[in-house]
């Protein structure tokens, strides 16, 4: 990190006067109006679309990202879940009733959803734009006020937005705070009302850790390693050039990346092949325009590293082609690759692929079993119980069939990890729950009492025996008698 961009780092004072403006912002009650919240959202797409191209700039000095990618990839997404949220709010926030009761539907039961109060966004590098927009997105529709705090790896976007939020958003209810661990350590330090962290498990423990000391309640959205499973007898060039193309987009620098393949030994060569030739239609001229850049020094020789200590066999791109001053790896693919391999042993997040070859299926769900649950699982298949044995056999975030990626992307879908791989899920409806609180709330009549004064003392079994409890005591031991 320069020195110029330290200067503009967010001072620790800064911090705690933000965190005191969006408290009083959010008990001004200003985001209580489905419209106020409609307004805000509003902005939010202004301020994507009004700065595209400024945003695709931004995204071509941090990652050296290709226009277009950063468009379909990051812009776009955000725009189409802001235009989601502002058509939805209203009845996502609708007050629900409790499924009826006779024991309770007196007291009229109801869920309330209320916003949980002022939430931090802890956002990474990859996807700079739609991992901090995007929970931003369901925070506002759930009336909260937020604190943002964008990745200073991708420090070009990460300016932008924080030039932006001030311009669009109302400042009584959005901040952004720039800086690195310290400024996050002290973010972390204050209560919050909730606290989504996106990134990395090492840093994903130090937030829960954190949260723990003030209450906060923490969803982590986090990585590891993704495989995809490919059957013998799929359709081949379209699995080599989809996951060639999880591994390409963003440089291989996105957490539902296929991360490793698990393939039957015989059927090798035949994917590599499958693999060589989409290589050969995506990059004819070997130019790589379109590949991404390493984000950052570190993360490359990281990668470079992992690559020089395989025992497996480089079948395409590799050391030779890497360009450290360019921070580029071209797409990457390693043979042969053994359980105890450096390429095994972390999260990948590059565009290096390594293939592990398994004696048959069982072998390679023993394999995935026996490692952390994964983000996203992909298996290729066009046979419906290759793929069931897949899915029935595993656990990960998500279950994806012949298709890589896009599931983040899917309206309707939740997108978030399980166990190491994170909890919550940070998409449209599914971030709108995260932020909301649901206040169970009643209304009971005085006339109730007259069925149910039996709750007060002095307690007598007479009365007892007309109360709603005792009919569902009643009720259960007549279930219990009929099933015996
Ligand atoms: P990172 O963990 O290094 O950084 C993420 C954020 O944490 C940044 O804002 C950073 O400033 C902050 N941070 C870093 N170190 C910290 C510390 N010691 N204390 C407090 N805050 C700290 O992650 P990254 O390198 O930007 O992103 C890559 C990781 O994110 C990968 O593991 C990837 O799989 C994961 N990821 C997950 C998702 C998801 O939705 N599940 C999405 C994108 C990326």
């Amino acid at each position: 990190m320069s020195d110029e961009q330290k200067a503009q780092y967010t001072s620790l004072e800064e911090i705690d006067q933000m965190h005191a403006a969006l408290r009083a912002g959010f008990r001004s009650g200003k985001m209580k109006s489905i419209a106020a919240r409609r307004t805000q959202l509003t902005q939010l797409g202004y301020l994507v679309q009004d700065n595209m191209e400024r945003f695709k700039e931004a995204f071509a000095a941090d990652l050296g990202r290709h226009p277009m990618e950063a468009s379909f990839l990051d812009l776009l997404p955000t725009l189409s879940d802001t235009k989601i949220a502002i058509d939805r709010v209203e009845k996502w926030a609708r007050t629900e009733r409790a499924p009826f009761s006779l024991n309770f539907a007196a007291t009229r039961p109801v869920i309330r959803k209320e916003p949980k109060g002022v939430v931090l966004i802890i956002a990474p590098f990859n996807y700079p734009v739609w991992l901090t927009f995007g929970p931003l997105i369901g925070a506002l529709a759930a009336g909260n006020c937020a604190v943002l705090k964008p990745s200073e790896l991708s420090w070009n976007v990460t300016k932008l937005m924080a030039e932006l939020v001030p311009k669009y958003l109302d400042q009584d209810v959005v901040r952004v705070v720039l800086g690195a661990v310290p400024e996050t350590t002290k973010l972390l330090e204050l209560p919050w009302d909730h606290i989504l962290y996106t990134g990395s498990g090492r840093v994903g423990k130090i937030v829960n850790m954190a949260g723990a000391k003030t209450f906060s309640p923490v969803s982590l959205e986090l990585g590891g390693k993704s495989p995809a499973v490919i059957d013998p007898k799929c359709d081949m060039r379209t699995a080599a050039k989809r996951i060639l193309w999880g591994k390409v987009a963003n440089a291989g620098q996105t957490c539902v990346a296929p991360d490793y393949v698990l393939i039957e030994r015989g059927a090798e060569d035949k994917f590599v092949e499958a693999l060589k030739e989409a290589h050969k239609s995506f990059f004819p001229d070997k130019s790589y325009k379109e590949m991404s850049r390493i984000v950052a020094p570190s993360h490359f020789n990281r990668l470079k590293g992992l690559v020089e200590n395989t025992q497996g066999t480089v079948v395409l791109g590799g050391l030779d082609e890497m360009d450290e001053a360019g921070k580029l790896i071209t797409p990457t693919i390693v043979r042969g690759v053994k359980e105890d391999d450096s390429l095994m042993s972390e999260e990948i997040f590059g565009p290096v692929l390594p293939i592990l070859p398994v004696d048959n299926v069982d072998d390679a769900l023993e394999y995935i079993n026996k490692h952390d649950h994964p983000l996203a699982l992909y298996v290729f298949t066009q046979d419906a119980a290759f793929k069931a044995k897949v899915f029935d056999n595993t656990t990960s975030g998500s279950a994806v069939a012949n298709e890589v990626l896009l599931q983040c992307a899917t309206d309707g879908l939740p997108f978030g990890g399980i166990g190491p791989s994170g909890n919550g899920y940070q998409t449209r409806k599914y971030a709108f729950d995260m932020f909301t609180h649901l206040r169970a709330s009643l209304d009971s009549p005085s006339w109730l009492d007259k069925i149910m004064g039996a709750r007060y003392p002095p307690y007598t079994v007479r009365f007892f025996s007309c109360t709603p409890p005792y009919y569902s005591y009643l009720s259960f031991r007549m279930t219990c008698s009929l099933r015996s």
